[in-house]
């Protein structure tokens, strides 16, 4: 990285925008992108193109459905076609290798569980890599203000608490590698070892898995072709002030989703909450319900469920039906946002004998014994650590966790707590 501006170098040198972004409206590489450089807390300018002179005469390419869109462009006059992320992080400098042949701890995931462990291990000193798929906060960073989190009486945005999370961590010396997804994992004595997505390899002493969970999705037949394109996971925390005056569905009846309802509701005409429940009550926190209850350009639809998504390249309308009655109810709409929770992507964990639960979240400490007994194949003459999974210096923490309370400060507090028994293992205890 040697001669490769710090981020917030950057940052600082290049605000307001250091980079503007052309594209279409309800292109899934054009919200990728927002999604990324918002999550990353980079100052960025967007310009909607509407027409096809729009296209030619602003992003300099032929066309609206032109290929070569979205187009980023920086201060310094670098033009980047229809940009991976990848090399997004790489024009950025932020794309890196691992600099160590091998580190005391390997953190996988940096939403709050993953900044939090590796804040408390860089700052005890230990060489520590981080390793993030996409972009920091993980599910708390879609999140456009957390209201409970301690400390921050007047709540704080999610990419504002990753984004103070992030420096911390940079601060202590933590090795970031964002954009870098791992894949898989293997065992050597004494020794963890990370496999990325490129094939890198990370060996570690002690690992802790907080890769949290990925969002549910629907089931509906085109809903991978309108991912971005109308249809969004999560809260869409970049894309609020970009529903002006439209229509929002929202589908979930938990706080993400009544968060995200309270998002959108000061932009757009109107925002349905459909849940398939008979209230929001029940699911969401009492403080949410009275908020939604307040604010007029809310409404509920209880007993409700998404049956069909229209359009094709682009979401133009969807189906709802009410699960009492059966009755149907199409609704144009170019604003999907679904909110139904998540589930952990832990595959490559059964791989090497690491043990999940049912539904695929990692089992670790008193909950790996049997009967009081230890878990099969344990070979230590000690019971594995709370947070410690069955492979010795192998912990979960945050939302993958079996048991896990899905809360921002548990997640960093499992994050703390999981480096204390890290430095139990290093010491060979
Ligand atoms: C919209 C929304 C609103 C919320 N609001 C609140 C709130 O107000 N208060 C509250 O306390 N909680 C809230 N929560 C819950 C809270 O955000 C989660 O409990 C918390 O984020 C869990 O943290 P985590 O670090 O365990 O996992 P996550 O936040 O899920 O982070 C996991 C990270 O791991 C990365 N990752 C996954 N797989 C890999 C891989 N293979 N390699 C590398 N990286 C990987 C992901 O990209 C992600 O960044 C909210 C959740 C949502 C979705």
């Amino acid at each position: 990285m040697a001669g490769t501006p710090g981020r917030d170098e950057l940052l600082s040198a290049y605000r307001p925008a250091l980079v503007t972004v052309y594209g279409r409206l309800g292109h899934a590489s054009a919200y990728a992108i927002r999604d990324f450089l918002h999550r990353c807390d980079v100052p960025f300018e967007w310009v909607p193109l509407g027409s096809d002179e729009d296209a030619r005469e602003q992003a300099e390419v032929e066309h609206l459905r032109d290929e070569r869109l979205p187009v980023c462009v920086f201060p310094d006059g670098t033009r980047m076609e229809a940009p991976t992320i990848r090399q997004l992080t790489e024009r950025l400098g932020w794309f890196r290798n691992p600099s160590r042949t091998e580190y005391d701890l390997a953190i996988y995931g940096a939403g709050p569980a993953g900044l939090s462990a590796a804040v408390y291990a860089a700052s005890d000193g230990l060489s520590t890599v981080l390793v993030e798929r996409w972009a920091f906060g993980g599910q708390a960073g879609s999140t456009s203000r957390i209201e409970n989190y301690l400390g921050f009486p007047e709540g704080i945005s999610g990419t504002g608490l990753a984004e103070r999370a992030r420096a911390q961590a940079e601060k202590f010396g933590v090795e970031i590698l964002l954009a870098r997804e791992g894949v898989g994992a293997e065992l050597q004595p004494g020794r963890g070892v990370g496999v990325l997505e490129d094939g890198t390899k990370i060996v570690a002493r002690a690992s802790i898995c907080a890769t949290g969970v990925t969002y549910r999705c629907l089931g509906l037949p085109n809903e991978a072709q309108l991912l971005g394109a109308g249809l969004y996971y999560g809260a869409g925390a970049s894309v609020a002030p970009l529903t002006a005056g439209e229509h929002v569905v929202i589908v979930g009846g938990g706080n993400s989703a009544g968060q995200a309802a309270m998002h959108f509701a000061p932009h757009a005409q109107r925002v349905s909450v459909a849940v398939r429940g008979d209230s929001l009550k029940s699911t969401c926190s009492h403080y949410l319900v009275q908020r939604i209850e307040n604010t007029p350009s809310i409404e509920v639809l209880t007993h409700t469920e998404v049956v069909a998504l229209h359009g094709e390249k682009t979401l133009r309308g969807i189906t709802l039906r009410h699960t009492a009655t059966g009755k149907e109810l199409c609704v144009p709409t170019r604003w999907l946002f679904v909110c139904i929770g998540g589930e952990p992507q832990t595959q490559w964990a059964s791989a090497i004998g690491m043990a999940r639960d049912e539904a695929g979240y990692l089992v670790t400490g008193r909950d790996l014994l049997r009967d009081g007994a230890r878990p099969p194949g344990w070979p230590l003459d000690r019971e594995p650590y709370f947070l410690e999974t069955n492979i010795p210096g192998m912990f979960a923490a945050g939302d993958v966790r079996h048991g896990a309370v899905r809360r921002c400060a548990s997640a960093v507090g499992e994050g703390a707590m999981a480096v204390a028994f890290v430095h139990r293992v290093l010491d060979g205890c």
